[in-house]
This record gives C-alpha cells, sequence and structure tokens, in this order.
C-alpha cells in the first residue's frame, strides 16, 4: 500500500484522522461508541506469540473454526498488519470488506467465521504497508468499534509475534480481555521469546490462559514412530517455569499444512488426524477454561496477575493455591540482609492431590539483582515470583516489592530456605523481628 490514496480506493478504509497520523487522543464519544461494540462481545481471547512462524495465526483460525462447529459466534480480528495471514487460513483470501467509513461489515468465512483484516482491504496480495504506532493503534482501534461484529460468543484477536504496537494496542483499547494464548514450539530459541511474551501480558495485567506447544513432534503416517523434529516438552516446562498454566501440544501434521494452505481448517479438523485430534482436545481445554470461568480465581498465576493485594496473607494464600516464592541465601542459608544476598533460591509450591497440603520445590537459583530500586518488578514478571521470604528488609524494598504485587515476609530465620517455606506454606513460621531495617 503507498499512501492514503491507495486506501481511499478500498471498499472501506481506515478513517482519514487516522490515515493523517491520529490517533492517540481519546474522544470519550469514541470512546463509549468501542466500549457499547465491546459490550456484544461476551469472550475476548488474545493470541500471541514470541516467534513467527510457530502457527500462531493458523492456532488462531484453527480456535475460531472450532469454536464455531461448536455453536458458538465467533468472530477474528487480525491485527497483524504487515502479514496478516487470517483470510488465507479461513478461505477468504481476495475477499474484501464492504461498508462505509463509519461501518464496515466483516467478511464471513465459509465455516462461519466473521473476519476483520488488513488482508481484506489491501488491494493487492503483494501490497506492503508501511505504518508507524501511532497509526497501527488508530486502524485497530476503529477496526474495533467501526466493525459490524454483532452479538458474538468470542472475538479472537491474532496478533503478530512479539511485543510490539499491536498487541499493547489491543491490550489498551479492550477492556476485560478473556486472556492471552501463547503459542510456541518447543524449542528454546522460541521458548525464551514467548517468556517475553508473559511478561508483556503480566506488566499489562493480561490474564494469561495458558501455552500451547504446537509443531511438538511428528507422528509418521506410515509407520506411527514418533520423531520429535523441534524437540518436545519446552513449552510445558516453560509454563511450568513460569508458572502459566500449561494447554497442552499439538504435533506436525502435513494436513494441517494443507489445511492452512488451503484454508480448509473446517474439514481438517473433523478428519481425526494426529494433528486434528489434538487440536480439537487443546481448544476444548481452551474453552473450558473461559467458560467454566475455574482459572482466573483459584490459580496463583492469574491471581497474581490481577495484581492479588500484596501482603495478603491469608490463610487461603498459604494453604490453597500454587505460590513462587523467592528466598535471599547466603552460604545455604537464608541471608539475614536481603540487600546483600549471593542469590535468590525460587520454590513453586504445588498443592498435593490431598487437597491442602503443599511441597515447596526449588525451580530457580538466581544471582541477586543489582542493588537497584525498579528491577524487582522486571524480575517479578520474569520469574512469576509472587512472594519474598526474607529476614530483613529495608522499608524502602518492601515498599518496592509491594507496588510490583510481590508479597513480602520479613523476620524469617538465617536457616534452611526449603525447611522456611515449608514451613510457611503448612502455616507454622514463626517470624521475628525485621533484623536488617536499614
Ligand atoms: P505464525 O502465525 O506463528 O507466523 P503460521 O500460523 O502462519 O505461523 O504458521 C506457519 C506455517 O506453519 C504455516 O505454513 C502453517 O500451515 C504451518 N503449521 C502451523 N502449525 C502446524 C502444525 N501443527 N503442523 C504442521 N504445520 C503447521
Amino acid at each position: 500500500m503507498g499512501g492514503s490514496d491507495d486506501r481511499k480506493k478500498a471498499k472501506a478504509t481506515p478513517d482519514a484522522a487516522v490515515a493523517a497520523g491520529g490517533p492517540a487522543k481519546h474522544k470519550p464519544d469514541e470512546d463509549e461508541q468501542l466500549n457499547r461494540k465491546l459490550s456484544h462481545i461476551k469472550h475476548k481471547i488474545l493470541v500471541l506469540s514470541g516467534k513467527g512462524g510457530v502457527g500462531k495465526s493458523s492456532v488462531a483460525a484453527g480456535l475460531a473454526v472450532d469454536l464455531a462447529k461448536r455453536g458458538r459466534r465467533v468472530a477474528v480480528l487480525d491485527i497483524d498488519i504487515h502479514g496478516p495471514s487470517i483470510p488465507q487460513l479461513l478461505g477468504i483470501q481476495g475477499e474484501r470488506v464492504t461498508g462505509t467509513n463509519e461501518s464496515i461489515q466483516p467478511v464471513v468465512s465459509p465455516a462461519g467465521v466473521g473476519v476483520m483484516s488488513m488482508g481484506l482491504l489491501l488491494q493487492g496480495q503483494d501490497e506492503a504497508v508501511i505504518w508507524r504506532g501511532p497509526l497501527k493503534y488508530g486502524v485497530i482501534k476503529q477496526f474495533l468499534r467501526d466493525v459490524e461484529w454483532g452479538e458474538l460468543d468470542y472475538l479472537i484477536v491474532d496478533s503478530p509475534p512479539g511485543t510490539g504496537d499491536e498487541p499493547l494496542s489491543v491490550a489498551q483499547l479492550i477492556k476485560g480481555v478473556d486472556g492471552a494464548l501463547l503459542v510456541t514450539t518447543p524449542q528454546t530459541v522460541s521458548t525464551n521469546d514467548v517468556r517475553r511474551s508473559i511478561g508483556f501480558s503480566r506488566q499489562l495485567d493480561l490474564p494469561i490462559l495458558g501455552v500451547i506447544e504446537n509443531m511438538s513432534g511428528f507422528v509418521c503416517p506410515s509407520c506411527g514412530t514418533k520423531v520429535d523434529v523441534f524437540g518436545s516438552g519446552g513449552g510445558a516446562s516453560m509454563a511450568e517455569e513460569m508458572g502459566v498454566p500449561f494447554l497442552g501440544t499439538i504435533p506436525i501434521d502435513p494436513e494441517f499444512v494443507r489445511a492452512c494452505d488451503e484454508g480448509a481448517i473446517g474439514p481438517f479438523l473433523a478428519g481425526g488426524s494426529p494433528g486434528a485430534t489434538a487440536f480439537t482436545k487443546v481448544a476444548a481445554k481452551v474453552i473450558d477454561r473461559i467458560e467454566s470461568g475455574s482459572d482466573k480465581e483459584t490459580e496463583l498465576t492469574t491471581a497474581d496477575q490481577a495484581g492479588a493485594a500484596p501482603n495478603a496473607d491469608s490463610a487461603d494464600t498459604r494453604a490453597g493455591k500454587r505460590r513462587r516464592i523467592a528466598v535471599p541465601v547466603t552460604g545455604g542459608k537464608l541471608s539475614a540482609h536481603f540487600g546483600h544476598c549471593e542469590e535468590f533460591v525460587i520454590f513453586s509450591a504445588k498443592e498435593t492431590s490431598e487437597g491442602t497440603a503443599v511441597e515447596a520445590e526449588v525451580v530457580d537459583v538466581l544471582g541477586a539483582p543489582p542493588h537497584q530500586p525498579g528491577l524487582l518488578p522486571a524480575w517479578r514478571n520474569e520469574r512469576g515470583v509472587n512472594m519474598v521470604i526474607a529476614g530483613g528488609m529495608g522499608s524502602r524494598a518492601q515498599e518496592l516489592f509491594s507496588q510490583a504485587g510481590i508479597e513480602v515476609m520479613v523476620g524469617a530465620a538465617s536457616t534452611d530456605p526449603k525447611e522456611i517455606v515449608q514451613s510457611y506454606l503448612d502455616g507454622t513460621l514463626v517470624a521475628g523481628q525485621n533484623i536488617c531495617d536499614h
């Protein structure tokens, strides 16, 4: 796309204000319009990945088709402005949205999924869009506000990879996103990038629905042998480490490639191949998490992201929820001087099958971050830590932890960190004085 002249030629285009370099100014009536439009959509899901090519758009499109097959009213908003692939995946490549500048009709795919995408505005398949951040924000806002979505059960937003302007705009524009779905392949290069997406979601208080490991092994159609082309289990262990739910694996499936290329995901899902079976299982889990509402209140990860009250040392947080607890350690013992510790040992506390009993397990040992205000919130975001048990800690440090939503307990004795965490979890830890308040 060359410029605003080209944009005018499309049947429906981002408006002139946006094209002129907009948007950023919030007009109250526009916000009201946007919120009114979104109030007709029950569930909003943002699909993210750290890297391109991991199957994020395919998962977004597949989930939409699966939902439609289950009778849900569903639409996809493709905010991958530079590389929109949803029209291709849903079999509407080459079609154009219709409408006026105030009202845009989405294109409905053969599977019954409404779609808005830059790919449905561009004149030609090979056109490129060269836009800066503010322009993208304006267009995404316009897509959300001016498209006639109608009454929907689900809006799935397919974002470009990474943590750039597009997912940021969506997180800012849509109030009450049900959560982010994170797609990764098993390799470390991909899981590492997804960690950043998790940090991004946490910073924006975006609940995390979970991680999907795509392209997880290949089952040979002739002999049935599973070959781990890109490895396997990387997504699951990263999710565990980051304290976010894991939703399952989808293998490499040549049928899926064909279905994506031909815009025929519906027949693929009905075909019963290993990929289709796995996909349907993962989709069912996503739907269950959203529709049963089982996730948000009961698990540490989402409660934590929602900014659970710091220092809320309630019995239920001790006994019933998964936690990630960091203990400053020196010489193998809890460090009396928080600011001078050698390392932080991070424990994951899991509920056991008995229910209330919890077990502390070391999941990470980190060198102490430099003694520098402001580093701790980032540290928390990266590591998913939501509590620190320390001997002594200065009031400023306590304040910074508290601002980051990290619960702090001070006055623990200089003994074995695991025993300390375990007794905290058992509700028997007796804290003494904050012995290092400087
Ligand atoms: P992204 O949105 O992450 O850039 P895409 O969804 O465009 O990735 O997928 C990239 C390519 O990988 C596409 O050709 C798609 O058909 C293929 N693909 C995605 N998931 C699978 C899978 N499970 N098995 C085989 N191919 C897949």
